[in-house]
């Protein structure tokens, strides 16, 4: 039985850090500073609804293979699950579960009317042609069928999965409900009613917050060191957003190792370069080849970690240098390294406020579907400005205002909508 199969072992290795022991811990750090009852984050540790389906997909060669695909709705208490399908390897049950509850948190944070979910294939998206990726998208989706829909649970694209992915799964849905139903998923395509600006939403939303935390330190972007471990959907467009906007963006990487230019590189000529070179940027001109682990700890006024979760560990955290780290991509930094991040008075923007810009304009995405009526990018991007500056200085606001980091307090806020709630619901039965 390989890797990607149902009942394939959840931890790979002794360092493994379980991201939903991780996701419960920050929980019970925000029910305690929120004084919650302990039914309230009893409740709230479990997620409402997990599923697992095999996925048999025949490969190009004829072969069978069954696949694991997991969806985990962690909670709808404000609305309908909201999440992202992740096809990555590392993919297991329990990082669905955690991320699913971030989702929940990032919802609330946001002021969006909306639950979380997650959603994930164990598979290197790499090693599968175009149609089987097809194949497998639409098996998914239809072994899912009853569990998703516009009112339900919506999909959206996360790490290996894109508007290609969402619009197989939205005609899959459609062809089995016998209508058109373009709010099943957010991050389609445009000609099925995607909305404008929402391939570089997740980018330009933590563009914002660097922006914004900048400002508060009495700096703009223009000059500004910034490293970024990561260069896909989100990675490559802050990367983008950063350096029009005048900062320098002095290394970025990907799973195969990174480039450095200790001057700034040129992120459209990088951008050029590795589509022309699929998807490679070792070799770019006037750049220096690095490790992932060597980016994490360059000099920089700002690290920005845009890829995998636990890439800043107990391990790495006292080489770090950069004194604001900006998480865009979900939990890259562990909860111990957090601490010690803390402790040395290293400012941490947590995965919930500063990659929130994705899941913002999927909602004004959904929003436009079920009005029928359609923005231009400069409203959306303006709607979605709103929000994420909007929740950065509630959250800046309760850091200062109870002495607790940005993370507790990004926490404090989205438990607390949560939870309140709940409580205004009541219990059924
Ligand atoms: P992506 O697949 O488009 O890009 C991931 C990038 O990380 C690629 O450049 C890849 O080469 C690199 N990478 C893969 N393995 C790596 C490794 N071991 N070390 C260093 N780099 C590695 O994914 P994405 O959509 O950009 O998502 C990145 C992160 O952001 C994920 O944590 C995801 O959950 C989070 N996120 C994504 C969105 C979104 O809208 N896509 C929204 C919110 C959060």
């Amino acid at each position: 039985m390989d890797q990607t199969s149902l009942f394939a072992p959840d931890s790979p290795s002794p360092a493994y850090i379980c991201p939903f022991d991780q996701a419960c811990s920050y929980l019970d750090a925000a029910a305690k500073e929120l004084k919650l009852a302990q039914g309230v984050s009893e409740i709230l540790s479990h997620p409402r609804k997990v599923v697992t389906v095999s996925i048999p997909v025949k490969r190009d060669n004829g072969e069978i293979q069954v696949l694991a695909g997991h969806r985990v709705q962690h909670s709808d208490i404000l609305g309908p699950y909201k999440g992202g399908i992740r096809f990555h390897p590392a993919v297991t049950l329990r990082e669905v579960s955690a991320l699913a509850m971030l989702m929940t948190w990032k919802c609330a944070l946001l002021g969006i009317p909306y639950g979380g979910a997650k959603g994930g294939i164990a598979i290197n998206p790499k090693s599968y042609s175009i149609s089987e990726l097809e194949r497998i998208s639409r098996r998914y989706i239809s072994e899912l069928i009853k569990d998703i829909g516009p009112s339900v649970d919506i999909p959206a694209p996360d790490m290996g999965t894109s508007a290609r992915e969402m619009a197989w799964m939205m005609d899959t849905y459609s062809v089995n409900m016998g209508h058109a139903v373009p709010g099943v998923v957010t991050g389609k395509p445009l000609s099925i009613g995607g909305s404008l600006g929402r391939e570089m939403a997740t980018g330009r939303g933590v563009m914002i917050i660097v922006r914004e935390a900048l400002a508060d330190r009495g700096k703009s972007l223009s000059g500004t060191r910034i490293a970024i471990q990561g260069f896909g959907n989100v990675g490559g467009a802050a990367a983008e957003l950063l350096h029009q906007a005048g900062a320098k963006i002095i290394a970025v990487s990907t799973g195969l190792g990174g480039v450095f230019a200790e001057n700034g590189l040129d992120i459209s000529e990088l951008k050029a370069y590795a589509r022309e070179n699929n998807r490679k940027i070792s070799g770019f001109p006037q750049a220096k080849l690095i490790t992932n682990p060597e980016l994490l700890t360059l000099p920089c006024d700002v690290l920005i970690p845009a890829a995998l979760e636990n890439q800043i560990t107990q391990e790495n955290v006292n080489q770090i240098q950069a004194n604001l780290i900006v998480e865009a991509a979900n939990g890259p930094v562990t909860l111990e390294a957090n601490l010690s991040l803390e402790a040395r008075g290293v400012t941490v923007l947590p995965d919930i406020l500063s990659n929130a810009g994705g899941v913002v304009v999927s909602y004004l995405e959904w929003v436009q579907g079920l009005s029928y009526l359609f923005w231009d990018e400069e409203r959306v991007n303006g709607e979605m400005e709103s929000l994420m500056v909007q929740a950065y200085r509630k959250v800046m606001h309760q850091s200062q205002t109870r002495k607790i980091s940005p993370r507790l307090a990004a926490y404090v806020l989205g438990v607390g909508r949560v939870a309140q709630a709940l409580n205004d619901r009541g219990l059924y039965p």
